[in-house]
């Protein structure tokens, strides 16, 4: 979808294939028993700014659609850092100092490595994995517990142990080194659907673009001056053709066609790894003490307060990014286990009303070092890749998903 906005607004016809009802993929609204969800709580950063930039291209107001709030990282009842209203990067300097749950010597540890990253310009020379890293710079059990853990599983939803450092320096550079607010968190007041896709299809379709919803291209096929895209619509020739999908829908359409077979066979190799948010409605009186708080050593990861958030009451979004011990659960188990841990936590004696648990088992791709990512533009003449796992600098994300997306969009302005 942004690739198909930047080329609308350049002024080319644009047509949208997806096979799913609504268009989001994995950042979408889900309607459950009449309570609006997502697939799972989505935060951005205030340094996602093409993000950010496209959603108000179309029509979307980041102050009224999103909760911002500066830099607060919380573990419930045992780490608190708030970066204060200060000029980056003093505004981080200020948060580390006054860190609680910390002592005065992970505090300068932490401090020393921030600014040791700033000296390479936050560029290794050989990428490794991310405990490494943490490691070799000194930082404490707990300083990684407290603070590096939760931030790597965050950013790269990934596990510290496989997670590529390079990719996490990425993300703090942008995140904490330019502006303060690069480093506010956002949290969407509305569903995914309406906060972007649906608008940028109303975007499209009003400058004479198409999208098709419940169509999935079935084959993609080349020819000597066309690319013909076939669909339940029959086949219909583009001079260009973007393929957005995720990896492994990626794979199989790539796998399928003369000179891509290598491509689809990096693909294929991407490892992948889930989040599951598990959503518990309480009676409306419930609340938590932040709109979005961390637990440690706990099944659940973060929890968001809906209430706060999007006047949802009652309603907590429980976050478990990556792989773990939690996937052996049935979701009727997790949910329980979810719902105990938060009444042990927060003195909660009101049982849920309802739970809905949704695992995304293929939420992203596993960011581990050195990863060999395809390229936007492939070997066949005017047909591209967009998508989180192509070539960039980010793990996979949103920002990571639009930059790629721009990128091609770029390339066929550009007459390639
Ligand atoms: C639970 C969860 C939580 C997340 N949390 C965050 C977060 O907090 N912050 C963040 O930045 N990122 C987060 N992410 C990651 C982020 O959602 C993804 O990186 C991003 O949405 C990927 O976008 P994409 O366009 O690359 O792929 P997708 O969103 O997967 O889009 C691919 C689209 O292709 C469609 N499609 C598939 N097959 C076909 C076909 N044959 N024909 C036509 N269409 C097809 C799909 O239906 C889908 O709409 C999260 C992801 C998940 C799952």
């Amino acid at each position: 979808m942004a690739a198909a906005v930047a080329l609308a607004e350049s002024g080319l016809e644009v047509t949208v294939f997806e096979s799913a009802r609504q268009p989001g993929g994995r950042a979408r609204g889900v309607l459950h028993g009449g309570t609006q969800l997502d697939n799972g709580q989505h935060i951005l950063l205030g340094c996602y700014r093409q993000t950010l930039n496209l959603i108000e291209k179309v029509g979307g107001n980041i102050e009224d659609d999103f909760l911002r709030t500066p830099l607060q990282l919380d573990l419930n009842k045992r780490f608190s850092l708030k970066a204060p209203r200060l000029p980056a990067p003093l505004h981080l300097l200020a948060a580390l100092l006054g860190a609680r749950g910390i002592g005065m010597k992970d505090r300068i540890d932490a401090i020393s490595f921030m600014s040791h990253l700033k000296s390479i310009h936050f560029r290794l020379d050989a990428d490794i994995a991310v405990i490494d890293l943490l490691a070799f710079h000194n930082q404490s059990r707990q300083l990684i517990e407290n603070l590096w853990e939760p931030l790597c599983i965050a950013a790269l939803n990934t596990p510290m142990e496989i997670a590529s450092a390079q990719l996490f320096l990425n993300v703090i550079r942008d995140a904490f080194s330019r502006s303060r607010e690069d480093s506010d968190m956002l949290l969407p007041r509305i569903d995914f659907t309406l906060l972007f896709p649906r608008r940028a299809a109303s975007y499209l379709e009003s400058r004479g673009g198409r999208v098709f919803t419940s169509c999935g291209v079935e084959s993609i096929e080349p020819l000597e001056n066309a690319i013909k895209v076939v669909s339940k619509n029959g086949g219909e020739e583009f001079s260009h053709v973007i393929c957005a999908t995720s990896p492994t829908v990626a794979a199989k359409l790539l796998g399928r066609i003369s000179g891509l077979q290598e491509t689809a066979r990096q693909i294929d190799a991407l490892q992948h790894q889930p989040i599951y948010t598990v959503y518990l409605q309480y009676p409306h009186s419930v609340s938590l003490p932040h709109p979005m708080l961390g637990l440690y050593r706990r099944c659940s990861q973060w929890l968001f307060d809906k209430g706060e958030i999007s006047g949802q009451h009652g309603l907590i979004a429980s976050v478990i990014s990556a792989e773990g011990l939690h996937q052996e659960l049935s979701h009727e188990k997790l949910a329980e286990k979810v719902a105990f841990e938060i009444s042990e936590e927060f003195g909660i004696r009101e049982l849920p009303l309802w739970h809905k648990v949704i695992a995304e088992k293929r939420a992203t791709f596993a960011c581990t070092p050195n990863l060999l990512r395809p390229d936007q533009r492939t070997s066949l003449p005017r047909f591209f890749l967009a998508g989180d796992y192509t070539k960039g600098n980010y793990p996979a994300t949103l920002e990571g998903a639009v930059q790629s997306g721009l990128a091609c969009a770029r390339l066929i302005e550009a007459g390639s």
